[in-house]
């Protein structure tokens, strides 16, 4: 049975998601009572010190799994799939389906934030704006060299995704070649991607009390009181966001695969909650993996590789912020962009997405790229800065959800989705009797 702690009933009767959702909430009304109550004692001892070492616990404990989960579900999938030229074909779908909705993305930011104009009148006294240096944007040329590692351990130690995905496909053409050979090892390989799977149920295990750390610690740092002044553009944001997550991306869906985007929106709220916690696509890719095969019915040649190339190449909430923090900047500075600089928004916010991983804050790092490339004054973040870290929680659910819609509409198009699983609302889903440990099957 698919096993899968992404909805589990584990005993207690609610389902996992529940459960998470519910922490959530509890992690926002506790987070924010503890920012108002601001104890010098709660803050340094609770939120930064309990809440954070759960929360980084288990943020590592997700990020451990992904460069061992993406090896050996690539490998699975490179050797599943039989046919380099099925691969090239679903690497260069996925490819120009990523830039495509990444292009999408920020063109509606940028329509939306000129038609709302956030930023007009906006008063700058008070603002801190030192500490702030630009970001150097790398060449097209040097971002494709360097997906070439040097060193495939080095890669792999610092999760150099590009890197990992490359080698990981390289190698699983040479077993392919060897033929016959190679059975006992893509067999190995397979059963080594069931126990990283078993280990993303025991690491969600751990979810609820994991999300309400993330959750509480950030809304007692922050504060509600963060977001007024850069009201305009929290709402102008948001608003796209949305528009991309419940519209735009949909669509897509719908028209590209036929897919019921309400049913496959469902299915991915588990990922989606584990990406808003986060605010890192990269420690979500278990997560999104197992939403994407087990929930959605992705098959695991096409979703292992689509799903940790989307982590890292395709950030449409990324995308998005770029656009709106942009037109913002330029009317808190007063400054035409010009035809000439919206284009160059968009080609930077799709290059940038490209050449950096899927962890927190990377947007804002990328943003000063694109400031510096349209010639807006590159402090202009510090105005932002403070909102950055929920805006950050948001976009990367974004994010996520178009990987995970890009893997559905490839792998559709390939014949690779099981519908059936796709249409049964409890797949995925774990029962009490999954949870026990089988010695009697071992011995
Ligand atoms: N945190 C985002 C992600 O991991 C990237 C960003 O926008 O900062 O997808």
């Amino acid at each position: 049975m698919a096993d899968s702690t992404a909805e589990t009933t584990g005993g207690g009767g609610m389902s996992l998601t529940s459960k998470i959702m519910i922490a959530m909430g509890l992690g926002i009304v506790v987070g924010v009572i503890l920012n108002t109550i601001d104890n010098d004692f709660l803050n340094t001892q609770i939120v930064a010190g309990f809440f954070g070492m759960i929360g980084t616990m288990f943020v590592n404990a997700l990020k451990m799994l992904v460069v061992p989960l993406v090896f050996f579900s690539l490998l699975g999938g490179v050797t599943g799939i039989g046919d380099i030229r099925v691969l090239g074909r679903v690497g260069s779908k996925s490819f120009g389906l990523y830039l495509f909705t990444t292009a999408l993305a920020i063109t509606v930011a940028l329509v939306l934030a000129t038609l709302i104009g956030p930023g007009r009148g906006f008063d700058m006294t008070g603002i801190d704006v030192s500490g702030i240096n630009a970001a150097e944007a790398p060449t097209v040329w040097a971002v494709f060299a360097a997906i070439v590692p040097t060193n495939p351990i080095q890669a792999f130690a610092s999760g150099e995704m590009l890197q990992v995905i490359f080698y990981t496909v390289v190698l699983g053409i040479a077993v392919l070649m060897l033929g016959g050979r190679s059975k006992p090892f893509i067999e190995a390989c397979d059963y080594m991607n069931e126990v990283m799977m078993k280990i993303v149920d025991l690491v969600m295990r751990a979810a609820p009390y994991g999300v309400f750390a993330l959750i509480a610690k950030t809304f007692a740092e922050q504060g509600i009181g963060l977001f007024l002044p850069v009201l305009a553009y929290v709402v102008t944001l948001v608003a796209a966001l949305m528009i991309h997550l419940f519209i735009t991306l949909p669509t897509l869906l719908k028209t590209l695969s036929g897919l019921n985007p309400i049913t496959f929106m469902r299915k991915m709220r588990p990922a989606q909650i584990f990406a808003f916690s986060t605010a890192s696509s990269n420690a979500t890719i278990p997560i999104t993996y197992q939403c994407a095969t087990e929930r959605v019915g992705c098959d695991k040649s096409v979703a292992s590789f689509c799903i940790p190339f989307g982590a890292t190449i395709n950030m449409d909430g990324t995308a998005i912020m770029q656009g709106v923090a942009t037109v913002f900047l330029a009317n808190v500075y007063a400054i035409d962009l010009g035809l000439a600089g919206y284009v160059t928004v968009i080609g930077m916010a799709v290059l940038a997405s490209i050449g950096t991983a899927g962890v927190p804050g990377v947007g804002l790092v990328m943003l000063t790229m694109v400031l510096g490339q349209v010639g807006l004054p590159i402090e202009g973040i510090a105005i932002i800065l403070g909102v950055d870290r929920l805006m950050d929680m948001i976009r990367t659910a974004v994010n996520i959800t178009g990987d995970a819609i890009v893997t559905s509409i490839v792998a559709k198009g390939e014949g690779k989705i099981d519908l059936a699983v796709f249409e049964n609302p409890d797949a995925g889903i774990e029962t009490s009797a999954d949870a026990q440990l089988p010695h009697e099957a071992i011995a």
